[in-house]
């Protein structure tokens, strides 16, 4: 089936009872049994729900993947995975991530005995050094959010692999519409489905997909018992927003490279990231794995005073100031004071990410308006 179809039909089928196209809310927290253990399968909705089970088919079919697994947020679908290692396993994990990542892994799982080595991952080899026999997991976001750096993912699959080292890989900036880690050797592909999944900023969600069944029955048994379940609202939401995800992500796209070569013209703009300009260092790599470059584009302005960044943030009327990204509208943000304030300021400046950036969640208005809205805010 192509990419197309797939985002309309995945996880799909008439409800059992009625007949209902789409997949019912099933708002309900238990089952009626027939005789003690005599049930239809379904025994209590953490464990299982039948929204909740439709959704988790359609995030695995839509990412190549055989299985899916749904959870409360983005962050809660992190915590599942690093929840599979033991006190004394080591992870590498990038050193330019969602500042939550880096938060859920510095202050809540070091104290637990897990050892994380913060790597520029840029250029696969540079994780080579840091493997050994405890190197249980990689971590990796590309594109990373906010500085648009892109690792190749095949290539750092191939140095994990012999290791037997999992490789998960965060596909949020991407949408699985613009790449399927899964099909370049990861073992685990997560999403934050607040973002372009959901698309229309009204839910809170996270997904898991794999193709190893027991590391899916070890993933569900962490689900069930940690407990980290959406509501079944929250997975009807998610499954409409993957009905136009496709759509949206076109858009997402086009209006990206628009805005981005927009900026890049603008003579009081220093520096535009994003990975669609052929000078980008891993252009050639976002070629290869993805197949358009997604809406998400930072910069920086020649005048980089905190009060010029500031007022051009404050300046935007239809980039509306907020956290978060890939609604259909468009967001402006200040990673330093925003999304990425919970890593410490010496550890951003050294990875790149000045308090003088500024991010761009390009929605799928019409680029022109967009274009016109920076213009009078940079000026
Ligand atoms: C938002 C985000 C997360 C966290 O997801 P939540 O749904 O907010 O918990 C993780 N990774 C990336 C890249 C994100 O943008």
């Amino acid at each position: 089936m192509k990419i197309n179809t797939k985002m309309i039909h995945a996880g799909a089928e008439p409800d059992p009872s009625t007949g209902a196209i789409m997949t019912p809310i099933y708002q309900t927290s238990t089952y009626v049994q027939e005789a003690p253990g005599v049930n239809k399968g379904y025994e209590y909705a953490r464990s299982q729900n039948p929204t909740r089970f439709a959704l988790e088919r359609a995030m695995a079919e839509i990412e190549n993947g055989k299985f899916g697994l749904v959870f409360a947020s983005g962050v809660a679908a992190t915590d599942a995975v690093i929840k599979l290692l033991q006190p004394g396993d080591e992870v590498i994990a990038a050193n330019d991530m969602y500042g939550g990542t880096y938060r859920l892994f510095t202050k809540v799982f070091e104290k637990f005995g897990i050892v994380f080595h913060y790597v520029n991952m840029q250029q696969a080899e540079n994780i080579k050094p840091w493997i050994n026999s405890k190197t249980k997991l990689i971590w990796l976001e590309t594109p990373t959010n906010p500085l648009m750096n892109i690792t190749d993912v095949a290539a750092v699959a191939a140095i994990a692999k012999p290791n037997n080292t999992l490789v998960c890989v965060d596909n949020t900036f991407a949408s699985p519409y613009l790449q399927n880690p899964l099909d370049l050797g990861a073992d685990i592909v997560m999403h934050s489905a607040t973002k372009y999944l959901g698309g229309h900023s009204d839910v809170i969600q996270g997904s898991l997909v794999v193709n190893d069944q027991s590391l899916r029955d070890q993933l569900y048994f962490i689900q069930k018992s940690s407990g980290a379940v959406p509501g079944p609202q929250d997975c009807f939401l998610v499954l409409r927003g993957i009905k136009t995800l496709h759509v949206r992500m076109q858009r997402h796209c086009e209006n990206g490279e628009k805005i981005a070569k927009y900026l890049r013209s603008n003579t009081k703009v220093a520096r535009v990231y994003w990975p669609g300009f052929e000078d980008h260092p891993n252009h050639e790599i976002a070629k290869r794995q993805m197949s358009y470059f997604g809406g998400m584009i930072s910069f920086e302005l020649k005048d980089d005073s905190d009060a010029e960044t500031r007022r051009v943030l404050s300046s935007t009327k239809l980039f509306s100031l907020a956290e978060s990204l890939g609604g259909v509208e468009s967001l402006i943000n200040h990673p330093a004071s925003m999304t990425h304030a919970s890593i410490p300021k010496a550890e951003r400046i050294k990875n790149g990410l000045k308090d003088s950036l500024i991010r761009l969640s390009v929605g799928i208005e019409d680029a022109e308006d967009l274009i016109a809205d920076l213009e009078q805010a940079i000026g």
